[in-house]
C-alpha cells in the first residue's frame, strides 16, 4: 500500500495552502480514502530540513551580552551593540538563540533585541523565481514565481523573504530577485554607512618600482585608471546619498607597501579597521579573446547570504545600465573578499580586452552609469529589509 506524506516545516496554514494551490487530488490506489499529493514539490522528510529562523532582530541597547546559553547563568561568549542585526534562529523561555555571519551561535536575553513583526510591504518579483520552504538554497522549491507576482512581506531572515498572499505564507524567496514598494528604511538608507571603495590595482612595488597596471586595453587603456576614475565617481554618489565612504588609495601606489600581497592585506587593513558596512572592489575584465564581454560580479565563495544578496544587487543594476551580457554572480576566492570582516563584493563591469568595452569605458557617460548603477545596487541593499 502506498502512502502518500506531505511533511513541511512550517504550520498547518502553509501546509493549507500548498495543498490546495500546488496539489492534485488523486485517489489513494488501495482502495482507501483519497488523498492529495503534490502536483510538482519533491516530497521530503521533516527531519531533514534545517529549521526555519525567527527572522532578523535589531539590537536595541547599547551592549548586550551574547552568552553560551539561555539565562545570566551562563557564561558571556560576547557582545552585540545597537543597531547590529541578529539572525534569530529559534526562542526559549526569555532568551533568543542567534546566529552570526561568522556561523557562530549563540543566546541573548529576548527583551533586548526587537524581532519586527511582518512589515506587510508589498513585494514584486523581478525574475522568474522559486518560492523555497525555507530562507536559503537547502530548501525545498514550493514552486516558480514568475516575473511580476505580487505578495505581501513577512518575515526577513538571512537575506531571504517569507512572501505571503491574502496573509498566508506561500514560501521564501531570495530578497535580490525582488523589487519592495516603499520599503522601510527611511529616505537615506546609506546615511550613517560606512563603504569602503576599493579601485583594483594601481599600487606600486617599491622594491621594483613598477606600477600594477591591471588589463590594457588594445586602445591602451589601463584598468588601474579605470578602476580608479569609477571608483572616485562611485564615491562621490555614496557620499551624496549620505554615506561614510573611504577609498583604498586615491592616486597610483600606496605608501609604504611594496608588493602585491601588502598591497592587498593593505586594501583589506582599510576596511577591516573602518568596521565598514560594505567592502567594494572595483575592476574591468580581461580576456585573450578579444570577443569575450560582459558584466558579472564576484562575492567569497563562502560568503553569507548578505553577501550574495549585494552582489545580486550590484549586478542586476550594472546590467540593468550597461545592457551587456550578463555574466552573472560567481563565487571566487580572492583574497579581498576572503579577508574582509564585512560583506564584500568585487565587480568586473566589462572587459577591457573587448574593443567595443573598451570604447564604452572611455566614455564619461558610461563611466557614470557604472558609477550610478553600482551605487543603486549598495542602495538597494540598504534600502530593501
Ligand atoms: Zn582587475
Amino acid at each position: 500500500m502506498r502512502r502518500f506524506i506531505l511533511a513541511f516545516v512550517f504550520g498547518g496554514a502553509f501546509l493549507c495552502s500548498l495543498g490546495i494551490l500546488f496539489s492534485q487530488p488523486v485517489a489513494a490506489n488501495a482502495g482507501g480514502m483519497p488523498g492529495w499529493i503534490a502536483s510538482s514539490l519533491p516530497l521530503f522528510e521533516q527531519s531533514n530540513k534545517p529549521a526555519v529562523p525567527l527572522g532578523t532582530g535589531v539590537v536595541q541597547e547599547p551592549v548586550v551580552n551574547v552568552r553560551s546559553g539561555p539565562g545570566t547563568t551562563f557564561a558571556v561568549v560576547g557582545t552585540v551593540t545597537r543597531g547590529e542585526t541578529l539572525l534569530i534562529l529559534k526562542e526559549l523561555g526569555q532568551w533568543y538563540q542567534v546566529r552570526f555571519d561568522t556561523g557562530q551561535t549563540g543566546w541573548v536575553a529576548n527583551w533586548l533585541v526587537s524581532l519586527p513583526s511582518r512589515d506587510g510591504s508589498k513585494v514584486v518579483t523581478s525574475f522568474p523565481a522559486n518560492l523555497r520552504t525555507g530562507p536559503g538554497t537547502d530548501y525545498a522549491v514550493v514552486r516558480t514565481a514568475a516575473t511580476g507576482e505580487t505578495f505581501s512581506l513577512g518575515r526577513v531572515a538571512d537575506g531571504w523573504y517569507e512572501l505571503l498572499r491574502n496573509g498566508t505564507p506561500e514560501g521564501w524567496m531570495a530578497s535580490w530577485l525582488v523589487t519592495v514598494d516603499n520599503p522601510p528604511g527611511g529616505e537615506q538608507p546609506l546615511a550613517g554607512k560606512t563603504i569602503v571603495v576599493d579601485p583594483g590595482h594601481g599600487n606600486v612595488n617599491l622594491q621594483w618600482g613598477v606600477v600594477d597596471r591591471g588589463a590594457t586595453g588594445p586602445n591602451g587603456l589601463m584598468e588601474k585608471d579605470i578602476n580608479l576614475d569609477l571608483a572616485r565617481r562611485v564615491i562621490a554618489d555614496l557620499t551624496g546619498k549620505g554615506a561614510r565612504v573611504i577609498i583604498t588609495r586615491n592616486s597610483d601606489g600606496i605608501d609604504g607597501f611594496d608588493g602585491e600581497s601588502s598591497d592587498l592585506a593593505h586594501r583589506v587593513e582599510v576596511a577591516n579597521g573602518a568596521k565598514a558596512d560594505l567592502f567594494v572592489s572595483i575592476h574591468a575584465n580581461s580576456a585573450t579573446r578579444p570577443e569575450v564581454g560582459g558584466t558579472a560580479t564576484y562575492y567569497y565563495s563562502g560568503a553569507n547570504q548578505t553577501t550574495v544578496r549585494i552582489a545580486n544587487m550590484v549586478q542586476q543594476e550594472l546590467v540593468a545600465s550597461l545592457g551587456r551580457r550578463d555574466i552573472g554572480c560567481l563565487g571566487a576566492n580572492y583574497f579581498v573578499l576572503r579577508e574582509t570582516t564585512m560583506p564584500a563584493v568585487l565587480a568586473e563591469v566589462m572587459f577591457l580586452s573587448n574593443p567595443e568595452e573598451e570604447r564604452l569605458l572611455n566614455l564619461p557617460a558610461v563611466r557614470g552609469q557604472v558609477a550610478a548603477a553600482i551605487t543603486a545596487g549598495i542602495e538597494r541593499h540598504f534600502r530593501q529589509p
